[in-house]
């Protein structure tokens, strides 16, 4: 199996500071780069693994990573292939490998770039081995929980609360979560024996796994608790009251801190994140700060004028005035009645329409025939 050691492709110490890894990067960089060795591609391979050495080595962080993979392999943790390990293994594993290959040519800023997922990666693998590593010696923080309400128009526009019902995974309350039937024994996992992990061969090297029968605590029952089967968890229903803030959106979010999944090992829970949707309303619509709405008027309050009364956002009636020849379509605005956001206040903007009547009494149709006549005589 072959075996990258990035300290020797760069030709330094793995004590190396981070000026000498940059010194000799560019010493190999200059010496291998594709314009100075035109159609050589084992120069071009070279640059290639020059440079994927470089990304790991240059950057803190993934060069810790890096340190930590070759220790785990070389600390020979479990199984045939824990000796040496191959980073392109790992990666073809997950799927990532850049493209590459090419002859020469293929090299491109875009397969480095897909080396940058390297540090993702061994932070993945860690994350898996390190899980238990958490469970036992550190707190973890819960996984965040996502859920959706649909509030009505109003709540949403002037703040409120609403309440949602949400599945929840807590400690069984049969067992408090040890997962142990009341007045059962406990004895050590004769899976893991006790360690609470397992090692799979993954990538050409060892890796640590919570063990499946113990769940990572090492320990087992002699029966299991018969609410949760031995997880320890039960999922159950919660009502949790939530505060909608005012001018929320359409699709705006609230965070509700430690109402997430319970943490491990006593770490924090994770948080609830909730979507809001926003329900139509009969009367408003709206757009940011402002609200929309429609009213009718009649032939005789478009022509003439009129104070008309319109539902605002407060259940109050504002008075809007209509100037003699309004047009049908016409929009106007009451400042200041839309909704308060916290950072601004938008207006009310009300689009009149105009009522054409399609059954006169006798009286209209005899006024409406003069006005006809009047109106000729005029123009
Ligand atoms: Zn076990
Ligand atoms: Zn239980």
């Amino acid at each position: 199996m072959a075996q990258k050691d990035y300290y020797q492709i760069l030709g330094v110490g793995e004590n190396a500071t981070s000026k000498e890894i940059k010194k000799a990067f560019i010493k190999l960089a200059k010496k291998y780069h594709p314009d100075s060795n035109p159609g050589d591609d084992r120069a071009a391979d070279k640059f290639k693994e020059i440079n994927e050495a470089n990304e790991i080595l240059s950057d803190a962080k993934k060069r810790k990573q890096y340190d930590d993979l070759r220790h785990f392999a070389h600390a020979g943790y479990g199984g045939a292939g824990s000796q040496g390990f191959d980073i392109n293994d790992i990666l073809s594993q997950f799927g990532r490998r850049g493209g590459g290959g090419g002859a020469g040519q293929g090299y491109s800023a875009e397969d480095l770039g897909g080396l940058g997922g390297i540090g993702d990666l061994f932070s993945n693998i860690f994350d898996r081995g390190g899980r238990f590593r958490q469970q036992r010696y550190g707190p973890q923080k819960g996984q965040d929980h996502h859920a959706e309400v649909e509030v009505p128009f109003d709540v949403a526009a002037k703040g409120g609360s609403t309440v949602i019902t949400l599945m929840k995974e807590g400690p069984c309350e049969k067992c408090g979560g040890t997962g142990a039937e009341p007045g059962s024994k406990v004895e050590k996992c004769p899976q893991c024996g006790g360690a609470g992990m397992i090692s799979v061969s993954q990538g050409g090297f060892a890796v640590s796994r919570p063990c499946p029968r113990c769940y990572g605590r090492g320990e087992i029952v002699s029966e299991p608790c018969h609410k949760c089967g031995g997880s320890g968890q039960t999922a159950g229903r919660k009502r949790i009251s939530v505060k909608i803030p005012g001018g929320t959106p359409d699709g705006g979010k609230i965070r509700l801190k430690g109402q997430g999944q319970p943490g491990a090992s006593g770490g924090p829970p994770g948080d609830l994140i909730i979507k809001v949707a926003v329900a139509a309303h009969k009367f408003f619509t709206r757009k940011g700060a402002n609200v929309y709405c429609d009213v009718n008027i009649n032939l005789a309050q478009a022509v003439l004028g009129s104070n008309l009364r319109v539902r605002t956002l407060d259940d109050k009636r504002a008075v809007l005035k209509i100037p003699p020849g309004t047009q049908p379509g016409t929009t106007f605005r009451l400042k200041g009645l839309g909704i308060d956001t916290g950072s601004k206040v938008g207006d009310q903007l009300v689009t009149v329409g105009v009522d054409i009547p399609k059954k006169l009494t006798t009286e209209d149709k005899e006024l409406f025939e003069r006005l006809a006549a009047s109106l000729k005589l005029k123009h």
